[in-house]
Order: structure tokens, then C-alpha cells, then sequence
């Protein structure tokens, strides 16, 4: 069929549905089952410490810059018209990312790549388009779409159309999620949903608070509404060395698992700091000081929630 066709069957005459997505990954194996095209949407609720997309926290496009790509030619300065740019009597390239309107000029003046807007708007139609390209592959290998973020579902109007979209084209759809968006919109998005990629990222409310800027009861029960229902749900759990590791948490994890049967499995993600270069590139500050781990130290994690329950474990 062709791609046209296929939009054609499932949209109707309403306006276009817009979200601002900052990434388009294809052929990801580490978001959902198979190989997938993993869709990232800007705006995120909570705020994780470890953060390891930092970009996609602002709902609205930003301004990156990377200095290790600058040569200082000053290019940018001279067709910004805010004045973000600037140099001191050293030649040091300042950036008031405050200033920034992300009209684009810096960036398509700039001849290293040193400058880019994360963050673009997209319509249901344009994102589907790239997505059913790579249908014979999420065939071949049960994979699909995997919508992510930031959090997708704080643009829920846009994922809930395309989702829907998707499912009518026989795209496998997963939603990663931090648990944190409303309640109707777990409900209403599930038909349209084969698994939730759901994040447990601490035990107890102070600490998941502290870590998250939320505490963990919308999270809850959103997790205890899609048991309802029995959406199927792998728990995603980050582990964070110094921060949200320890024996109370293995243990939590390894007991929600086992009390929900719509949960599959635990999925464990070890703390990296891919996050620290993308902060300091749009002007924001990296809040871990935490040490990566060891294959020794993220197997001993797997067997200590496999410890408190009989319960499939993996690494993602
Ligand atoms: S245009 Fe690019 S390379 Fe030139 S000063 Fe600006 S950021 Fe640096
Ligand atoms: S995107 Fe536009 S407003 Fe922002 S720094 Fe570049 S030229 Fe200036």
C-alpha cells in the first residue's frame, strides 16, 4: 500500500495535529521489543536529576551550542537579531540562550555545526510518514513505534492521533512514560497502545520527590489504572548509583512486579552521562555526581531484584 494511501485510510478532514518532536531515532533495539523507530517528544513533567535528555525537558525549541565545534568566526553574531551571541576581549563565545527566539538564522550560518534548535513541529501525518517506511522491518523483527520523550504524553492529542494511526496500519505501538501524566489519558490511549515502557525511578515519596520534583502517588496510580485494564507494561527502572540504589528499591521493584501479572518483566537501566554534554550544551546545569557502572556492579543489580522475586529481569 501505498504511504499516501495509508494516511488517507485513517485520517479524516480535522485539522492536522502538530507536536514539537526533538529526535527521530530508527532502528533502536533499546526502546521496546524488535527493531524500532523511537519518536521523541519535547516537555517532560518531571525534572530526574540524571536526566539523560536534558533537551527535552522545555516543551518549547532551544538553542544548542557546542563549543568544541566552535572556531569563533563570529558568523552567528553578526545575523542574530537578539544578541545572543557574543565574544569577550578574549575571544570567548558567549551564549544568552535566554535571548534565544530559535529563528534558525546562527544556525544555518554556521559552517561547523556548531549550533542546532532541538525541537521541530511536526504534524501526526509527517512523523507516520517517516515511521511506515520501516514497516518490513518492525515485521520482520516484532518491532514498531516507540513513542518517548521527555514525556510523549504531555503532547497527548498528538500521540493519541498518531498511536491511532499506527494501530489502523498494524504498527506495533509502545509509549514510554513516566507515569506522571493525567489518568484519562492512560485510559483513553490504551486501546491503541500494545505496551506501556512505565519508569519506576525511586521507593518512597520523599525520595522520589527529591530525585524526580514529584512524588510517586499520580505515578502510582496510573501504574494501579493500567492494571485495571490490563494493559501490558514492562517497569523500566534506572539505577542511579548514590541516588536511588538500594535494597528497599530492588525489593519494591521485585514486589510490584509480582503482585501486577500485567507487568512482563523489569527492565534495568544503568546510570550513564550522556546527559552531562547535552546540559552544557543549552545552558542548563548536570545535577549527578554519580559513577558509571561496571558490568560486575549491574549484573549484582539484576540478581538483587531477581533476589526478592520470581520475576524476568533483564538489562535494556
Ligand atoms: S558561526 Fe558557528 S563556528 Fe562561527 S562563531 Fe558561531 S558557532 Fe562558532
Ligand atoms: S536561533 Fe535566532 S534568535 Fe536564537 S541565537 Fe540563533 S539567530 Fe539568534
Amino acid at each position: 500500500m501505498l504511504i499516501k494511501d495509508s494516511i488517507s485510510q485513517t485520517s479524516s478532514a480535522q485539522p492536522l495535529t502538530a507536536g514539537v518532536v526533538f529526535d527521530i531515532q530508527k532502528f533502536s533495539v533499546n526502546d521496546g521489543p524488535g527493531v524500532r523507530t523511537a519518536v521523541f517528544m519535547k516537555g517532560c513533567q518531571m525534572k530526574c536529576v540524571w536526566c539523560h535528555n536534558p533537551e527535552s525537558l522545555s516543551s518549547q525549541k532551544q538553542l544548542a551550542f557546542n563549543a568544541e565545534k566552535c572556531v569563533g568566526c563570529r558568523r552567528c553574531e553578526q545575523v542574530c537579531p537578539n544578541g545572543v551571541h557574543s565574544f569577550d576581549a578574549e575571544g570567548n563565545h558567549k551564549v544568552d540562550f535566554d535571548a534565544c527566539q530559535t529563528c534558525g538564522q546562527c544556525v544555518d550560518t554556521c559552517m561547523q555545526d556548531a549550533l542546532k534548535i532541538y525541537g521541530k513541529e511536526m504534524t501526526v501525518e509527517q512523523v507516520f510518514v517517516e515511521v511506515i517506511k520501516d514497516k518490513v522491518y518492525f515485521d520482520k523483527s516484532g518491532g514498531g513505534i516507540t513513542l518517548s520523550g521527555g514525556e510523549a504524553l504531555k503532547q497527548f492529542e498528538f500521540c493519541l492521533a498518531l498511536a491511532k494511526m499506527c494501530k489502523a496500519n498494524g504498527v506495533h505501538v509502545c509509549i514510554e512514560t513516566n507515569g506522571a501524566s493525567k489518568a484519562e489519558h492512560y485510559r483513553t490511549i490504551a486501546p491503541y497502545v500494545d505496551l506501556f515502557l512505565f519508569d519506576y525511578k525511586a521507593t518512597g515519596d520523599e525520595l522520589h520527590k527529591a530525585l524526580t520534583g514529584m512524588t510517586r502517588r499520580l505515578v502510582d496510580t496510573n501504574l494501579r489504572a493500567l492494571n485495571e485494564i490490563n494493559a501490558s507494561v514492562i517497569l523500566r527502572c534506572p539505577m542511579i548509583p548514590g541516588y536511588n540504589v538500594s535494597d528497599a528499591h530492588f525489593a519494591a521493584i521485585a514486589m510490584l512486579a509480582q503482585t501486577m501479572d500485567n507487568i512482563q518483566k523489569v527492565e534495568v537501566l544503568p546510570y550513564h552521562n550522556f546527559g552531562r554534554g547535552k546540559a552544557s550544551e543549552i545552558g542548563t546545569d548536570y545535577m549527578v555526581d554519580a559513577e558509571m557502572p561496571d558490568d560486575e556492579v549491574i549484573e549484582s543489580w539484576l540478581n538483587r531484584v531477581r533476589h526478592y522475586g520470581e520475576i524476568e529481569v533483564t538489562l535494556s
